[in-house]
């Protein structure tokens, strides 16, 4: 039987020795950087919530409609088949990533990853609120819940539950959404099940796992060693000016005194003092926090600061580097040929396809009859009308119920069509027709079609 060890150094800033969670239970620090990053947060929180209801040219601005396999961009309509222009898309926010993050660290994280955003400037808020200044949170940790952690945690359900809808409509679209809402659980009982699984995700977040989806679960997070190099900017400890610590009155000693207030304020645990780490998620609290020592002491600040590993050595910025370079031309080709595909292609789809029924038909006249279906998607800015013609056989016609079809915008509907054509017509069982689709404002699309019918002059299948 193997005994069990405690490791000798601590593996996860947010674990205890034994293996128990250390609650983290940051020092607010409210400093300038605190200050702007209140002001970004707050307008994400607004834009996050507004982005929704905003439309352009009639269609939201942000739907991922799933399980239509459609996406609503600023106007623009993607449809799952749209392979290469989704395909662009996702290359060039893969660079644009790696770009910034190689450029600019993890700034991301501090300022507009809505986990850091609704933490800090939300569920936080409440907390302290409610519970008092992290000293008296710490107690709360160690003296068991008192009144004000049960009301925190029932009050939690409240912008739990608000960031749900917020989060659901950019997937179902707020017309949908407002329908869930209205309706009795009764009437849907599935899109009640997935609102409470959602609002349960994101209590549990919020609530429990917090600063562990950065420390221990956020992909982004584990890729920083291989996108960071000695040049991007990250938020650092100087340790030629801050080394040795020591005591304020200590000549020998460097402008650090140990105060430890770089790390109290640390919501994912760390001491930045120990140089470049995952953890840490650029949030310049440790900056704010040492800023106002320094402040204190009348000595200069940025003893912690935003500068890159090169610069915290003594050498000079290099922001234009190899790697930049090569994203920045990754970035530019796959965009412009994204643009390019966008301004070229149709306002609308076609397709034909054939009706599921017998595949012909013969009439005493002696015209054959095919039955198809024809699907348009509009993906223009407005509602469009249309219209279906038959061009390639002399005498051939199309009957069909819904000519001009009126499609609205973003949406695909299917006309069924009976096309006639004379029996004469017809080599080796089969003949192709042009089907002509045009919307009256400029779309003109031609689709060649194999009709079916018969081989010989007596068969009439
Ligand atoms: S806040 Fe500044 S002075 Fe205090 S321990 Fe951190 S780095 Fe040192
Ligand atoms: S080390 Fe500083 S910047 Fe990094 S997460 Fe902690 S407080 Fe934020």
């Amino acid at each position: 039987m193997t005994a069990t060890q405690a490791p000798d150094e601590r593996v996860l800033s947010t674990l205890n020795r034994d293996g128990s969670r250390r609650w983290i239970r940051p020092k607010v620090s409210k400093g300038r950087f605190h200050r702007r990053r209140m002001i970004v947060g707050w307008a994400l929180i607004a834009l996050f919530t507004a982005l929704p209801y905003i439309r352009v040219n009639g269609m939201p601005a942000v739907l991922i409609d799933i399980v239509h396999r459609k996406f609503t961009l600023f106007g623009y309509t993607f449809l799952a088949t749209d392979t290469k222009m989704l395909m662009l898309v996702a290359i060039s926010v893969i660079v644009t990533i790696v770009l910034f993050t190689s450029a600019f660290g993890r700034v991301w994280c501090g300022w507009g990853c809505p986990q850091t955003v609704y933490l800090e400037f939300l569920y936080r808020p409440i907390e302290r609120w409610l519970e008092g200044s992290h000293t008296k949170q710490q107690k709360l940790d160690r003296e068991g819940p008192n009144w004000r952690r049960i009301v925190k945690y029932a009050l939690y359900i409240v912008p739990s539950l608000f960031l749900t809808h917020i989060f659901l409509a950019y997937f179902i679209g707020v017309e949908e959404l407002w329908r869930w809402v209205r309706s009795s659980p009764f009437e849907h009982p599935t899109a009640f099940i997935v609102m409470a699984i959602v609002t349960g995700a994101m209590y549990f977040d919020f609530t429990y796992f917090r600063e562990q989806v950065c420390v221990v679960m956020c992909p982004y997070g584990r890729l920083q060693s291989v996108l960071l190099d000695k040049n991007s900017l990250v938020v650092g400890y100087d340790p030629t000016r801050g080394e040795p610590r020591g005591k304020k009155r200590d000549p020998n000693a460097g402008d650090c005194i140990d105060c430890k207030n770089c790390v109290t304020t640390c919501p994912t645990g760390i001491d930045i003092r120990d140089g470049l780490q995952m953890e840490c998620v650029n949030c310049t609290q440790c900056i704010d926090a040492c800023d106002a020592v320094m402040d204190k002491l009348k000595r200069p600040r940025g003893l912690i600061r935003y500068a890159s590993q090169n610069q915290l050595e003594g050498e000079k910025p290099r922001w234009i580097r190899p790697r930049t370079i090569v994203y920045s031309l990754f970035l530019c080709a796959a965009a412009t040929a994204f643009v390019t595909l966008l301004a070229t292609r149709k306002t609308a789809d076609v397709i034909v396809l054939r009706a599921k029924a017998s595949p012909y038909t013969v009439d005493d006249a002696g015209m054959v009859r095919n039955r198809i279906r024809v699907k348009i998607q509009n993906r223009d800015t407005v509602g469009r009308d249309y219209t279906m013609t038959l061009e390639g056989i002399e005498g051939a016609t199309i009957v069909t119920a819904q000519n001009p079809l009126h499609v609205a915008v973003g949406e695909m509907e299917t006309a069924g069509l009976f096309v006639n054509v004379p029996r004469g017509v017809f080599q080796n069982g089969s003949c192709e027709v042009t089907i002509r689709v045009t919307d009256g404002a400029g779309f003109d699309a031609r689709r060649k079609y194999r009709l079916l019918g018969p081989w010989g002059p007596g068969e009439t299948k």
